[in-house]
């Protein structure tokens, strides 16, 4: 895991960062609240900062009360390392937001312990957020997890001025596999499907489950033309797939229509209008005669 120290005297500075070395964090370590601050905004920002309180331009209150203040970001644990010891200081440091509170001059094993709390919480939290965000049938992106990574793929797109395409799939004729083969066999379908849309797209194509045997897939820096080629070679690919279910000696096949939108981040497009338009093609597609692509009007 990583840890963020900040401290500005240089001496403690490195024992610090010795010691979490030793105990086998992955260390980085800032004289100040303001290095500490861009760092943490970062992607993949550390989990546990350890800071002083005292530090010149930002100091450690403030970098924790800013901290507790960032929205969308994972949490981060936070402990204060500080000579300041009276009981008032620790409720103000506890009060700004910190989750822990230790004095200096520290004892080591005591911090030792105290960092594997946080490390212990931090590891919680994170399994939290990755089951509220996952599909538990398939493992692929929930709904609002997958529409909330859509957002900030759209967000990126007008930044970049990059279009990117969204695919909605639908299985063909799901209800008669439950229906026949019954309903844990229909899972099983579901849990296939998705993994060999997973399996199929690179990997920084993200695929959430909508609802019951409907998928979408994000292709981030994608055109309709090539979407439309990775809908086909999916589509494809589920064609040729032969599922063997338990307890049946012949295997399964199934078909699925798709429905093809692309994102234009230069016209005021906006994800509402890009679903839609998606639906209305996986529409389309279903009353063409299903088990093929079809792409939004233009
Ligand atoms: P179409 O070809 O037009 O898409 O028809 P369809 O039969 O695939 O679609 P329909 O909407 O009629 O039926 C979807 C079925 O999917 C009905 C529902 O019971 C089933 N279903 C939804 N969620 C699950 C699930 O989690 N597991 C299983 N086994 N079935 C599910
Ligand atoms: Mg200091
Ligand atoms: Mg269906
Ligand atoms: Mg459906």
């Amino acid at each position: 895991m990583k840890v963020l120290v900040a401290e500005d005297e240089p001496v403690s500075r490195r024992l610090l960062e010795a010691l979490l070395r030793k105990w086998g964090y992955d260390v980085l370590a800032v004289p100040n609240g303001s290095k500490a601050w861009e760092i943490v905004q970062k992607p993949e920002a550390p989990g546990l900062v350890i800071s002083d309180w005292m530090m010149p331009g930002m100091d450690g209150l403030e970098l924790c009360s800013k901290i507790r203040r960032m929205e969308d970001s994972d949490y981060i644990y936070f402990i204060i390392l500080t000579a300041k010891g009276n009981k008032e200081d620790v409720v103000k440091g506890l009060s700004a937001g910190a989750d822990d509170y230790v004095i200096k001059p520290f004892d080591k094993e005591e911090l030792r312990s105290r960092v594997r709390i946080g490390e212990r919480i931090i590891n919680l939290e994170r399994q939290i957020r990755h089951m509220a965000s996952i599909d538990p049938l398939t493992s692929v992106l929930n709904r609002k997890a997958f529409m909330e990574r859509l957002d900030a793929e759209a967000n990126r797109a007008r930044r970049k001025k990059i279009a990117f395409s969204f695919v909605i799939t639908d299985i063909d004729y799901f209800k008669k596999i439950n229906d026949t083969f019954g309903h844990q066999a229909g899972d099983i379908v579901l849990q296939r499907f998705s993994k060999k849309l997973s399996d199929s797209l690179r990997s920084y194509d993200f695929v959430g489950r909508y609802g019951g045997e409907e998928f979408t897939i994000c292709l981030p820096h994608t055109e309709t033309p090539q979407a439309r080629n990775v809908a086909e070679r999916l589509r494809k690919s589920i064609e040729k797939m032969n599922m063997k279910l338990p307890g049946e000696a012949d295997p399964v096949k199934i078909t699925a229509s798709f429905g093809v939108a692309s994102y234009h981040p230069n016209s005021d497009d906006n994800l509402d209008s890009l679903v839609r338009r998606a639906d209305r093609a996986l529409y389309e597609a279903k009353s063409q005669g299903k088990n093929r692509v079809c792409v939004e009007e233009t």
